[in-house]
């Protein structure tokens, strides 16, 4: 069978190295022990710590399209240490023990990543080269200043280390750039290369992976299982919801999160005249302060991605519909990056995609089974699932099994409230999305923040 155009949806599946041909379909009714909805990095990761721990275990995984279909063939490589809560969102919330203990399972998260990687041997350009957390301009200073001040008062100050202008600019020459908050123990990969290794990983093992077969309900209980369009699969001990943005079509997982798009371009290579230009010789992974959330990656050939929120959130939680938002929103991220490196006009671009993210109500992951009902469940990463979906299946197949882990005390085992019916959640999520970005407008202008500022913080934090 050939494949529908997979290569065309990001760079990364382009570059994968293989030609992306999709598993046979389910085709008649199977019986296992877990049969997990989704192949992405949540199910397949949870596939692998299920069958390491278990290997007898039967264990089905049912895509709707391709593994790497959805946001983990497509996002922006950051395999990062920071927990989708911020320092200080955790200190407040969880007290400052916890906030620790949360920040040091992130570092071995990463770790833990790079380890299966080369164990595995799954080709995914595992690379440790930090982030760089950028002020641009005076005004983004104090954000970075008050990250570095939280992570000094949990004991982190060493792995996150303040730099000025000067040390900011020697590692890297953004316009603008006032400073940084440099975190060494932060990763990057080759997003498709690890999907697609991670589940030729878990077929190793033993689980079975049928794509191209979309699971139309979700049952729970005594007759757990998944119903699919190519039959129905009994799960003996648990059925596993691990579609991220993609679960409120699903009966029962409406309100669980909500769907946010982020949009990715990407350069053509750049020559060594223009790197040396640049800098940015240790590759770090590059963020401003901006509210609208900004996200830079120098790949390994050569070539800068630049990601940023894509179209705004779309009434329903639907994921289709606004290509003419994707268009112009990217023609406005080529005219931003080269705001940060002006040499980019002459180099070009190449790539444009986007994908959808799951967000949480409260912006902390979800990581729950129910043994009554089996039904096990993991989203809900805004944006850093590339490390913490490691995390959460290791929580989610511990907890399976039956077995005691030092995770299932962190933030990531609450259940995040339900997100508000709508129109109520068009509504707040709009209003919310706008006012960020008067805010960025406003503080790029040095001008002073809008007067419902507090209004959005509060609401954006609730
Ligand atoms: C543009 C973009 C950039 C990002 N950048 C970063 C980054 O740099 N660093 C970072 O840490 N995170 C980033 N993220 C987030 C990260 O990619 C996700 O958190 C992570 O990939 C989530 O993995 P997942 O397996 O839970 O979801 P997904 O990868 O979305 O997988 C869900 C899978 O479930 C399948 N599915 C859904 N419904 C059904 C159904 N009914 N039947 C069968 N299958 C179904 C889908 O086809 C899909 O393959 C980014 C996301 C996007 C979109």
């Amino acid at each position: 069978m050939t494949s529908p155009g997979y290569q065309g949806i990001s760079y990364w599946l382009e570059t994968v190295g293989e030609p992306l041909t999709p598993r046979p379909e389910l085709k008649g009714d199977i019986t296992v022990d877990v049969a997990i909805l989704g192949g992405g990095y949540s199910g397949l990761w949870t596939a692998y710590y299920l069958l390491r721990d278990n290997p007898g275990l039967e264990v089905a995984i049912i895509e709707a399209e391709i593994c790497g279909w959805g946001a983990s063939g497509r996002n922006g490589g950051w395999c990062s240490s920071r927990y989708p809560l911020h320092p200080y969102a955790l200190e407040a919330r969880y007290g400052a023990e916890v906030a620790r203990q949360t920040i040091q399972a992130m570092y071995e998260t990463v770790d833990e990543v790079g380890r299966v990687c080369a164990e595995e041997g799954i080709e995914a350009e595992f690379r440790m080269n930090g982030i760089l957390s950028l002020a641009r301009g005076e005004a983004q200073m104090s954000a970075v200043r008050s990250a570095h001040a939280a992570y000094e008062r949990l004991g982190f100050g060493e792995g996150n280390i303040l730099l000025g202008e000067e040390e900011a600019r020697a590692r890297v020459n953004v316009v603008g750039i006032k400073g940084a908050l440099y975190s060494p123990r932060s990763g990057a990969v080759h997003p498709a290369k690890l999907v697609r290794g991670l589940a030729r990983a878990v077929e190793r093992k033993g689980a079975a992976i049928y794509e191209q077969t979309r699971v139309q309900r979700i049952v729970t209980g005594r007759d757990a299982g998944l119903e699919t369009t190519g039959g129905r699969v009994r799960a003996r001990r648990a059925v596993v919801a691990a579609g991220e943005a993609y679960l409120p079509k699903v009966r029962g997982f409406e309100r669980a999160l909500v769907p946010m798009s982020s949009s990715i371009v990407l350069t053509a290579p750049l020559t060594e005249a223009q790197w040396a230009e640049i800098g940015w010789q240790g590759g770090e992974g590059l963020g401003s302060q901006a509210h609208t959330v900004d996200y830079l990656t120098r790949t390994t050939d050569g070539r800068i991605l630049y990601g940023s929120r894509g179209a705004p959130y779309l009434y329903g939680s639907a994921t289709e519909g606004a290509d003419e938002v994707f268009a112009k929103t990217s023609a406005e991220m080529r005219e931003q990056l080269c705001g940060w490196f002006p040499i980019l006009r002459e180099v070009g671009f190449t790539h444009a995609w986007h994908g959808f993210l799951g967000v949480a109500r409260d912006w902390n992951p979800t990581v729950a089974f129910d043994p009554e009902i089996r039904l096990g469940t993991l989203h809900g990463y805004t944006g850093r699932g590339v490390s913490t979906t490691n995390m959460a299946a290791r929580l989610l197949s511990s907890q399976i099994l039956g077995r005691e882990t030092p995770l299932a005390r962190l933030p990531l085992a609450d259940r995040s409230p339900k997100w508000e019916p709508e129109p109520f959640r068009w509504l707040g999520i709009r209003y919310v999305q706008d006012a960020m970005r008067r805010m960025d407008v406003a503080r790029d202008a040095g001008k002073p923040q809008p007067l419902d500022a507090p209004l959005a913080h509060w609401l954006g934090d609730q």
